[in-house]
């Protein structure tokens, strides 16, 4: 018999699998690498793994601590996941603009949720910042995994995403493209690859080339941290988790492509993935064309990763609902519905 002890123990290992469609004209491979087929549905279940062990074995969380965490909730998934199995409590610390069904999923895995207001900078007493500081004054035995700050984010990414990628592609992989939140995929997966093909001849492709995204307006791409939609990725201050030397350049995607290159992986390439993901693939489709438009038979040649966070089931009242799109103006009165068509 073949199982597994618990759900935890199911962390990482997850495919690539080709996109076909939205990648029509261009000549570069371009492989996702599919994050919600994760236990918990999102990447962040390896850095939730890799955060508790560590605590653990540094005597940081103890038997019976509790876990309080600011999260946009698929780090509070993971954290919950792996709390379960070893018998700790969650405190999750959400902003107002996370969708009200991903705040439901971490109560339904027993966590207790803070939700804070999103338009108050750090410093205000009810930041999503503030608040988890107070509960960790408050709360005896809590321990703060800090996924902002902490080393073990990028060391699982560096541990397992990276060698995944480079062993399923068997070493041919040009390129990475991942989204920015806290840093630590594109930092430890991104540096895993620089390490492993950094003497790879020109010929197989050289060093290969990390790319990191984050919507228009997010400091990594040189904005202001001004607001936008698109969820987990952007920050408004530069988080420790986030190594800027990694990444050899950083894409800049609006709210608007993110959320319809979201849509179109649904029903083009029957991949249900969050907004970061449409983000994320715009900017790997930006990449691809940007290589055939340089040197068409070094595109023929490209391998690019892109890596999709999470799941779309998290979006269904916000990214795939036609009214709450067009109250963005991201879909005008002319473009097709998606249930409503179906419909008709
Ligand atoms: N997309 C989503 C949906 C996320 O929750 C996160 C994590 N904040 C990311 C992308 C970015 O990952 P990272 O924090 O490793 O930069």
């Amino acid at each position: 018999m073949r199982y597994a002890e618990h759900i935890s123990e199911l962390v990482g290992g997850t495919p690539l699998v080709r996109l076909t469609s939205v990648t029509a004209g261009l000549s570069a491979t371009v492989l996702a690498k599919v994050e919600y087929l994760n236990p918990g549905g999102s990447v962040k279940d390896r850095i939730a793994l890799k955060m508790i062990e560590a605590a653990e074995a540094s005597g940081e969380l103890e038997p019976g601590g509790t876990i309080v965490e600011p999260t946009s909730g698929n780090t509070g998934v993971g954290l919950a996941l792996v709390a379960q199995r070893k018998g700790y409590q969650c405190v999750f610390v959400c902003p107002d603009k996370v969708s009200k069904d991903k705040r439901d999923v971490l109560a339904a895995y027993g966590a207790r949720v803070e939700v804070t207001p999103t338009a108050v900078p750090p410093e205000d007493p009810s930041s999503y910042y503030s608040v988890s500081d107070r509960l960790m004054r408050e709360i005896p035995g809590a321990w703060k995994p800090n996924q902002y700050a902490n080393p073990n984010g990028p060391a699982s990414h560096y541990e397992s995403t990276g060698p995944e990628i480079w062993d399923d592609t068997d070493g041919r992989v040009t390129h990475f493209v991942a989204g920015v939140g806290t840093g630590g995929t594109i930092t430890g997966t991104g540096r895993y690859l620089h390490d492993v093909s950094g003497s790879r001849s020109e010929d197989d492709g050289g060093r290969v080339r990390v790319v990191g995204v984050d919507p228009a307006g997010s400091v990594y791409s040189g904005g202001d941290g001004r607001p936008y939609l698109v969820e987990g990725v952007g920050e408004d201050f530069w988080p420790a988790a986030y190594d800027p030397a990694v990444p050899d350049e950083i894409i800049a995607v609006t709210d608007a492509e993110s959320f319809a290159m979201t849509r179109r992986l649904a029903r083009e390439e029957a991949l249900l993935v969050g907004g970061s993901c449409g983000m994320a693939v715009t900017a790997a489709l930006r990449l691809a064309q940007r290589l055939e438009d340089e040197d068409p038979q070094a595109a023929a040649k490209a391998v690019i990763v892109v890596l999709l966070p999470d799941s779309g089931r998290g979006y269904m009242s916000k990214i795939f609902d036609d009214a709450w799109m067009r109250s963005y103006g991201f879909l005008d009165a002319s473009q097709g519905a998606t249930a409503g068509d179906v419909l008709r």
